[in-house]
């Protein structure tokens, strides 16, 4: 923690409101002055992460309060002119912010995580370490926002955005050099469910720049299926608002750094920005992430149900668990399970329509994570904004549909499902 004894170097305080210091002070002094406010009682002890996820510290809370308080304040008061105490403004930090950033430090293993207003923000915060000249290399089937925000960067500043397909170690190894500065990667892809070599990749890009940053896109598999810093990248981060808040009912973005030099950076630049997720909201990710560990368990029991039944009629479904799957062995060496997110084609556009308007049970939804199970057709939603030559040489498919699974009674996900694909044999004009 930043000690209170000295204003100017205590990070925190460093653009608040109130500004404790000039403002061209704050754009070049070193980052490394700057930290956040953590909580200062860490159990000692590691559980298990199930256990984790309900286990959530509160030591400084007078009232030994069972969940942790919404600060739902913008400042804090000063015991003197000159001790700014351990928090002062909520941009800079908050204690339910804390609490929870606590928390997810727990669960993703990392030196330091942050919670952010969404998924993009914590990669824009992310993408704030690069400098003029950079390289980044990013995969060629990412996230809608991501590849928007990229592009964003390629064309207004002076940072080079190579897209390859990071499911092939030799196109990484061609586009790497000394000045990349990320590999960003996702894995599964979504929604073609494509799998990255995360070891892999992190030890060529750290033999071939040694100052490269691996990140990692992790929302498709939450931090307990999959835990990209031990798998050798350098940050995860995720979108919070999917199954770390497991409920549609807030946006968030989190991230987990494994290097405490790159964690004040990104800490500096989201004090800077202003993106740290509000106190309000914090409570409700906190709150959610407590029943993490039982709602990933019964989807993910549902999907492999789902997965096996869809095959079984005859449909191409990508799921890793599946053993049609191509880098089934791969995923199953880097994560716990194959998560709950699936796609499968039907070979007519028409008939994929059919069926995603005929269920009942699965509500037709972008986004995914959710305790209710969502069904879609990403060529016509979620990834309706990829242009559709780019669509084509992505294989992503016009009758592609995904499956969202939630933590519903698997009989009913599968009844509804099988009677919307048994209905959709017969064409609309027969019906
Ligand atoms: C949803 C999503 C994001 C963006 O997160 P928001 O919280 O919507 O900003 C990024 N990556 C993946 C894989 C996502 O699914």
């Amino acid at each position: 923690m930043a000690s209170s004894t000295d204003p100017v170097t205590n990070g925190h305080h460093s653009s608040n409101g109130e500004e404790s210091r000039p403002a061209e002070s704050c754009l070049v002094s070193p980052p490394q002055s700057v930290t956040s406010p953590v909580d200062p009682v860490r159990p000692a002890k590691r559980l298990r992460t199930a256990t984790e996820c309900v286990v959530v510290s509160n030591p400084s809370d007078p009232y030994n309060s069972s969940s942790v308080p919404i600060y739902q304040t913008a400042t804090f008061k000063q015991t003197s002119a000159t001790d700014m105490g351990a928090y002062d403004y909520t941009r800079s930090g908050n204690p339910t912010r804390s609490a929870l950033e606590t928390h997810l430090e727990k669960i993703m293993r990392c030196e330091r995580a942050f919670a952010t207003t969404t998924g993009m923000s914590a990669l824009d915060a992310i993408l704030r370490l690069a400098r003029a000249g950079d390289e980044i290399i990013a995969g060629d089937d990412l996230y809608g926002g991501t590849n928007r925000l990229l592009t964003h960067i390629k064309t207004y500043l002076d940072i080079t955005v190579h897209h390859v397909d990071t499911t092939n170690l030799d196109a990484v190894r061609a586009s790497l050099n000394s000045k990349t500065k990320f590999v960003l990667l996702e894995s599964p892809t979504n929604p073609l469910l494509k799998i990255c070599d995360i070891p892999a990749i992190s030890t060529m890009a750290h033999a071939a720049c040694p100052s490269a940053l691996v990140i990692v896109d992790n929302t498709m598999m939450s931090p307990l299926l999959m835990n990209c810093l031990e798998l050798g990248a350098d940050i995860e981060y995720h979108s919070g608002t999917k199954f770390l808040s497991g409920h549609h009912d807030l946006m968030a973005g989190v991230i987990g750094v494994k290097d405490a030099e790159v964690a004040k950076r990104v800490f500096f630049i989201i004090n800077s920005i202003g993106c740290g997720l509000s106190p309000f909201d914090s409570f409700l990710l906190l709150r959610g992430m407590k029943t993490l560990a039982l709602r990933i368990e019964r989807q993910q029991e549902n999907a492999i149900k789902v997965a096996n039944v869809v095959q079984s009629l005859g449909f191409k479904v990508n799921f890793p668990s599946l053993d049609s799957h191509p880098q089934k062995k791969l995923h199953a060496s880097m994560a716990k399970g194959p998560g709950a997110v699936l796609s499968f084609v039907t070979g007519d556009v028409d008939k994929s329509i059919r069926i995603v308007e005929a269920c009942k049970l699965w509500g037709i939804s972008v986004s995914f994570g959710c305790v209710n199970s969502l069904i879609s057709m990403p060529c016509h939603m979620s990834h309706a904004s990829i242009p559709a030559h780019i669509r084509k040489e992505r294989d992503l498919p016009d009758d592609l549909i995904r499956l969202c699974v939630g933590i519903e009674d698997s009989e009913d996900l599968i009844d509804d499902l099988v009677a919307a694909i048994t209905s959709s044999n017969v064409s609309k004009e027969d019906r």
